[in-house]
């Protein structure tokens, strides 16, 4: 994704998404960040990743034309588009926002100073300095936390855990709204041991009111050899996770009884009911506030 243009290095996909569509923000997923909103998706090729089960293979891991649209699209462009449809904030998304880190943040800085906001969905792996210059243009990020260990970092993803759990603990304390998604991947990161480790850390290390989303895996790219997650491991995620204190769990790419429903943290109530991706009902007083027991349910809402 990178060239020497006369000795210096540029970004080959600079103005060239491969993907440029308007999404409910849900789909990212965002639960505690202007639910049932509109988020235009940018993306072009390219990840620092090579996850072994990546469902984006043909963008993520092919060379910077794959899947280029025509023309140049400007900073400005998309920032058009976004308030053309409607969209809330702009998501840089599908691929990896580092990967077209000076795209990333040209278009954000635009579509902050047009009034709008912007969330990215990263792996996270990245150096201390230009992880707190992309966040510092961002309100929010789901980071796809693969498993809390090294050796599957290395092993199925070609990376490293650290820099992730450091970049996710900046992320929080640069004040963005931080959720965390964990793909969960039948013998790969699927027992009770691997699923505990995670949520401790994240009880520990973002707090018991850090949104969790487990997902469902299917069979992708190398991976086609395994099965996809049974419905049952997913709810037991969802118990281990409760069990270890967090209080915002949600159960993706597979439909399963009030997986996307946001319940209050204090009383339980149900707050927000979601049908796949969209909102049904949001009982949310103005402030996030839970109107059984008054109590603010942590996130954006407004
Ligand atoms: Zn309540």
């Amino acid at each position: 994704m990178r060239g020497n243009r006369g000795g210096t290095v540029i970004s080959l996909t600079d103005g060239h998404p491969c993907a440029l569509h308007v999404d409910p923000i849900e789909k990212k997923p965002l639960f505690h960040f202007l639910p049932g909103s509109r988020t235009l998706s940018l993306a072009t090729a390219g990840c620092n990743l090579s996850c072994l089960y990546c469902q984006n293979a043909g963008i993520s891991q092919e060379g910077p034309a794959a899947e280029s649209m025509d023309g140049t699209w400007t900073a400005e462009d998309v920032v058009r588009l976004a308030q053309a449809r409607d969209c809330a904030t702009v998501a840089y998304t599908y691929t990896e926002p580092i990967v077209y880190f000076e795209y990333a943040l040209a278009c954000a800085r635009a579509a902050r100073a047009a009034g709008l906001r912007n969330v990215m969905v990263s792996a996270a792996y990245c150096n201390p300095g230009p992880w707190g210059t992309l966040c510092r243009a961002m309100d929010a990020v789901n980071v796809d936390l693969k498993a809390l260990s090294d050796a599957f970092y290395r092993e199925v993803c070609g990376a490293r855990l650290e820099p992730v759990l450091k970049a996710l603990v900046q992320a929080r304390d640069l004040g963005l709204l931080v959720e965390v998604t964990n793909l969960v991947i039948p013998t790969l990161n699927d027992g009770d041991e691997a699923l505990t480790a995670l949520c401790r850390w994240v009880w520990a290390e973002l707090g018991p009111a850090t949104p969790l989303h487990f997902s469902g895996f299917f069979p992708q790219h190398r991976l086609r050899h395994l099965p996809p997650t049974p419905p049952a491991t997913l709810l037991r995620a969802r118990e281990l996770a409760r069990a270890e204190g967090l209080r915002h769990v949600y159960l993706g790419n597979l439909e399963l009884p009030d997986g996307a429903n946001t319940h209050c943290a204090n009383c339980d109530a149900l707050l927000i009911e979601r049908r796949g991706y969209s909102v049904r009902t949001n009982r949310l007083e103005p402030g996030g506030v839970c109107p059984a027991c008054g109590a603010v349910c942590a996130g954006v809402w407004s």
